[in-house]
């Protein structure tokens, strides 16, 4: 179990899951846990029990959190140890986000679960221990500080704030990097991370649920998309933090969905660090315009195709 405890000072919740200290750090291929158990007898057992799979999903050895407060999933995107977000089938990366929107649904519908966070981790600059492409879904059971923000934003805008953000993105059209019929990207107009991408449903979708057939393709597409120019940037694997933001799932039907990239790094080998005024203050330092790294990064994704 975890444990936690309200931080008076900032207003929030922290929570201890001292257990995960000691799970899995960056195993050697043949011994990854998110790889298919092999057929032959006396085969390693991985947490997936089968020979083959599309894609898999099951509940975090190591969870944060956990019925009845809340929930950890693990989401398995392939059987191939290798590969990436951007690299999967196009069939696949959208069978991705149908399981993602059953996960939101089910967990969603629990009652100890007030918000359904999608992410994905990648790259040991962000702290990953496996390197199986895979992402996580974790279950507040309260609402996170980050979605709570979002929710005053729309109050401050009188509306949706990501409406409001993405009109006024489209009619500068500066930071803009791509748009297909159902999405758009963009570096939003005050960054805090340098490479940082904002990949936004057009229409108003609260969440995963709202959204057509058509348009979990189309987001599907945009994500890979997004994820194939970020590793041409550098020519490496670009690490990110990726979050998809969605309704809180407590009744209340405000949001609107939108995936959030945070990439840490400034230059190829440079990373970006929290320090004294991100940290003590809370106010992120930048030294690239979101005007400039746009460029770059709409470049990239040109060439990446
Ligand atoms: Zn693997
Ligand atoms: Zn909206
Ligand atoms: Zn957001």
């Amino acid at each position: 179990m975890s444990e936690q405890r309200f931080n008076e000072l900032r207003g929030e919740p922290v929570v201890y899951a001292v257990h995960r200290q000691n799970r899995t750090f960056l195993p050697a291929e043949n011994r990854c846990p998110l790889c298919p158990t092999p057929a032959t007898a006396g085969a390693m057992e991985t947490e997936i029990p089968f020979p083959a799979f599309e894609i898999a999903v099951f509940d975090n050895l190591f969870p944060a959190f956990s019925a009845p407060e809340g929930a950890a999933e693990v989401v398995v995107y392939s059987d191939s140890h290798q590969g990436s977000l951007g690299t999967l089938a196009p069939e696949r990366a959208e069978a991705l986000m149908w399981v993602w929107r059953h996960r939101y649904q089910e967990l969603g519908a629990r009652e100890d679960v007030r918000y359904v966070l999608i992410f994905e981790n990648r790259g040991v600059e962000v702290g990953v221990t496996l390197h199986h492409p895979h992402g996580q879904i974790y279950g507040y059971p309260f609402l996170p500080p980050v979605p709570r923000l979002e929710l005053a934003a729309d109050e401050r805008l009188g509306g949706c704030a990501l409406c409001t953000l993405l009109s006024q993105e489209l009619k500068d059209g500066r930071r803009v990097l791509f748009e297909n019929e159902s999405v758009i990207a963009y570096v939003p107009f005050a960054a805090r991370w340098p490479y940082e991408v904002h990949l936004v449903m057009h229409q108003h979708r609260p969440s995963l649920l709202d959204c057509s057939d058509a348009e979990l393709r189309l987001l599907a597409e945009g994500l890979q998309r997004l994820v194939r120019g970020y590793d041409a940037l550098f020519a490496r694997p670009f690490p990110y933090v990726m979050v998809v933001h969605q309704a809180p799932t407590d009744g209340q039907r405000q949001g609107h969905l939108h995936v959030e990239f945070y990439p840490p790094l400034r230059t190829a080998e440079k990373l970006k660090y929290l320090a004294g005024s991100e940290q003590g203050a809370g106010t992120f330092i930048g030294d690239t315009l979101p005007e400039e790294s746009s460029l770059a990064l709409r470049e990239a994704i040109a060439r990446a195709g």
